[in-house]
């Protein structure tokens, strides 16, 4: 690929791919690329001609205690996967070229879900990455943009945000991708020890356990989901929430429909997120 790390090249050359009637699909990431990372890519690859994958640790979405400087950035290695799956854009900017005045005077609000979950525990963290995804979309002007579900509520807030702004984008949506024993993989699992590895398969089994139980109704489902939580002693639970998928606020405990569970813990140092959809009946 070639990487760019330059805003008005970027544009140039994209500019010209579309001139020849070419369709471009951007892939936000914060790099240290995974599998997770190129399924995206490959859907990108199926709905348009010119694949710009960009990869940005993103100072504005990370609080001041969180891991903004030992993030893993490994551009190299993440440049030679792109290659592999023949993708013709890497876009790898600076801070300084993003943000060449440090912080911006102007910034998404993302509204009242992005102080829930995630948001909750990292405040300000989805105004950061709405206004980073904003300036991405305003860069490269793609005509459909890949997230993950992994990141469920990033999801929901960028469909907000991209109908709120009307902004001329498709937002295509890939399923959690996962390593065999069912761990999310995650540029952070990195992070894990090999207790803190196996415990994490807590996440997904207390998905599953709410999963098995959802045909009991919600009270059941958080439970066996919390129990499974609970016995697991090196998982420092942070939220666990059935969601309403068309809102993103808790579901009460009579709501009949499709929900999603989410789940946040630490392990060690390091927070994973995951989630899984689910009916509850
Ligand atoms: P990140 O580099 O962590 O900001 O993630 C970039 C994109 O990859 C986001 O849209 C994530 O939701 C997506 N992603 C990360 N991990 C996974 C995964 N395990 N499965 C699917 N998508 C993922």
């Amino acid at each position: 690929p070639l990487v760019v790390d330059s805003i008005v090249e970027l544009r140039s050359l994209l500019k010209a791919e579309r001139a020849m009637g070419r369709s471009i699909a951007l892939v936000p990431t914060m790099g240290a690329l995974h599998d997770g990372h190129l399924a995206l890519v490959a859907r990108a690859r199926d709905l348009a001609d010119v694949v710009v994958v960009s990869i940005f640790v993103n100072p504005l979405q990370f609080g001041p205690h969180e891991d903004l400087d030992r993030y893993p950035r490994t551009l190299e290695a993440d440049v030679e996967r792109l290659g592999a799956f023949a993708v013709p854009f890497v876009f790898a900017p600076t801070a300084a070229e993003m943000y060449p005045a440090g912080e911006p005077q102007t910034r998404i609000a993302a509204g009242s879900v992005a102080n829930l979950y995630e948001g909750a525990s990292r405040p300000g963290h989805f105004d950061g990455m709405l206004t980073v995804v904003a300036k991405l979309l305003g860069i490269a002007q793609p005509a459909t943009v890949i997230f993950g579900r992994k990141d469920a509520q990033q999801v929901f807030l960028v469909k907000r945000m991209i109908t709120d702004l009307n902004l001329p984008v498709k937002v295509e949506v890939v399923p959690i991708v996962r390593d065999d024993d069912g761990l999310a993989l995650s540029s952070r699992n990195r992070y894990l020890d090999a207790n803190d590895r196996q415990a994490a398969l807590v996440l997904s089994s207390a998905l599953g356990a709410a999963a098995a139980s959802s045909h009991q109704g919600t009270d059941a489902a958080m439970a066996a989901a919390r129990s499974a939580l609970a016995g697991e002693p090196l998982a420092h639970l942070d939220y666990l929430e059935l969601v309403n998928p068309a809102t993103f606020l808790p579901v009460g405990n009579a709501y009949r429909g499709d929900a999603i569970a989410l789940v946040a813990a630490r392990f060690g140092s390091t927070r994973l997120i995951d989630n899984r959809a689910l009916t509850l009946s």
